[in-house]
């Protein structure tokens, strides 16, 4: 009996080689730029205990509800869940090590996130994020840094079309009024609430304002608005941070509509959005979660951060058509012969000593097909080494791009060959 192929699980990806080239030129773009900002590193577990998630995002959020990998470890009893977001995992951190004890800190992280979704293009069960939290920062400058900074990413990965929308939430005891204010309001129109509106108008009223459903739209868009229910201080916010924008020329419009699917924010919120990758045109998204520390135990600190989906932001890099980055290959070395194969592999190291990328062929062949593999490996020269090279310990320079092959010592070789490459 044939054993069954097994699988990777459904929606989660592996990238191959050729995918991952676009990833790694990726990565070293975005840590660049972080630390251009004086962002720094931190890293979490992939796995946490379940209740940080649900006390931090929210008991009755998507994600919580419905999303998250969450099991019971059964040696010896915890509740995990895999992470699906990094926000609380970074907070949860921050309070553990006492980070906040003398100044603020501005920290991101990478890697993957895991959600129980339904996939599609763009949205996955394993997921990768780049993270970004300031925490400590109180005022709208922080604000308008991260998304200068967004700006600043989306001009270096050459993105066209992406547009920020912007709201605001308020602090708690707008959100309170507004909160009372829309459930009276539902209440008064509970014939035209979904099903799904039903059960959230207590939990959750602000999320029916998210709902997509057509039928709905009309109520939603006549219910009481938080923007009439919002104090100064929290006008004055987000007032500053649309100055700052302006002076930077950054275009954005503001939705009143933007809630977030996650209950810790509060005043600024913002998502980065493309028509162009269909319903999953959401790239960036964050805001400001100042009452998030003390939530998790810690003491109160105002903190701002966002995500970005970097599964959806290289499908965006795609489709502005760049060309698939490669990593280059300096130097593929071909060689026949027993006395050849010892030279080679001598010489192999000695051009890694000056840094060089070099292939050494394995597995014999002709000499015309080992130059195939050398013509098809994108090196710049192949070095090629046969019985007469080695009895007199030298070696041929071949260039792929056409030219003269030449013949050198190997105690040269490095200096000649840098003329080729450089
Ligand atoms: P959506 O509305 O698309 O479900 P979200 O509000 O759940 O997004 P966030 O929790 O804010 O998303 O995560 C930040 C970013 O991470 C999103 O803007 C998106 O780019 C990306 N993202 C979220 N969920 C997924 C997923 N399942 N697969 C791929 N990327 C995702
Ligand atoms: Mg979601």
């Amino acid at each position: 009996m044939s054993k069954e192929t097994l699988q990777a699980v459904k929606g989660m990806n592996d990238i191959l080689p050729e995918e991952a080239e676009l990833w790694l030129w990726f990565e070293e773009v975005v840590r660049e730029w972080l630390h251009s900002y004086g962002y720094r590193n931190i890293r979490m577990p992939l796995v946490e205990p379940t209740a940080l998630f649900k006390r931090a995002i929210g008991e009755v959020t998507d994600i919580v509800e419905k999303e998250m990998y969450s099991f019971e470890d059964s040696l010896n009893g915890d509740h995990l869940t895999l992470r699906p977001e990094g926000t609380a995992s970074c907070v949860r951190a921050v309070l553990q090590h006492n980070l906040l004890y003398n100044a603020p800190q501005r920290l991101y992280y990478s890697g993957q996130m895991f959600r129980h979704e339904r996939p599609q293009k763009g949205r996955y069960r394993q997921f990768h994020q780049v993270g970004v939290e300031a925490l400590g920062f109180a005022g709208p400058d922080i604000d308008a840094e991260q998304i200068l900074m967004c700006a600043r990413l989306w001009q270096k990965l050459g993105l066209t079309d992406v547009t920020l929308q912007l709201n605001t939430l308020g602090d708690a005891e707008a959100r309170q009024r507004h909160r009372a204010k829309l459930i009276a309001y539902f209440e008064q129109h509970s014939a035209l609430l979904d099903a799904e509106a039903q059960r959230r108008l207590h939990s959750n009223p602000l999320r029916i304002l998210d709902s997509k459903n057509p039928a709905m739209q009309e109520l939603i868009a006549a219910a009481p608005k938080l923007m009439d229910e919002l104090d100064e201080p929290a006008l004055q916010h987000f007032e500053a941070l649309q100055a700052t924008l302006r002076q930077h020329d950054i275009a954005f419009e503001i939705n009143p509509r933007l809630v977030r699917g996650l209950d810790y924010y509060n005043r600024t919120v913002f998502e980065w959005v493309t028509t162009r990758l269909g319903a999953q045109g959401t790239i960036c998204a964050g805001g400001r979660y100042d009452g998030l520390l003390e939530q998790i135990g810690g003491k109160p600190a105002p903190a701002m951060g966002f995500a970005m989906g970097v599964e959806r932001l290289l499908a965006l890099v795609l489709e502005d058509g760049m060309a698939m980055p490669r990593a280059k290959l300096d130097v593929y070395i071909v060689h026949q012969g027993e006395q050849a194969s010892q030279l080679a592999s001598l010489v192999a190291e000695q051009l890694r000593d000056s840094k060089l990328r070099v292939l050494q062929h394995c597995g014999g062949g002709s000499f015309k097909s080992q130059m195939k593999k050398a013509d098809g490996s994108g090196a710049v020269v192949a070095v090629v080494i046969g019985d007469d090279e080695a009895a007199a310990n030298e070696v041929s320079i071949k260039p792929m791009q056409g030219g003269e092959q030449l013949r050198v010592s190997v105690q040269h070789l490095n200096e000649t060959l840098n003329k080729f490459l450089s």
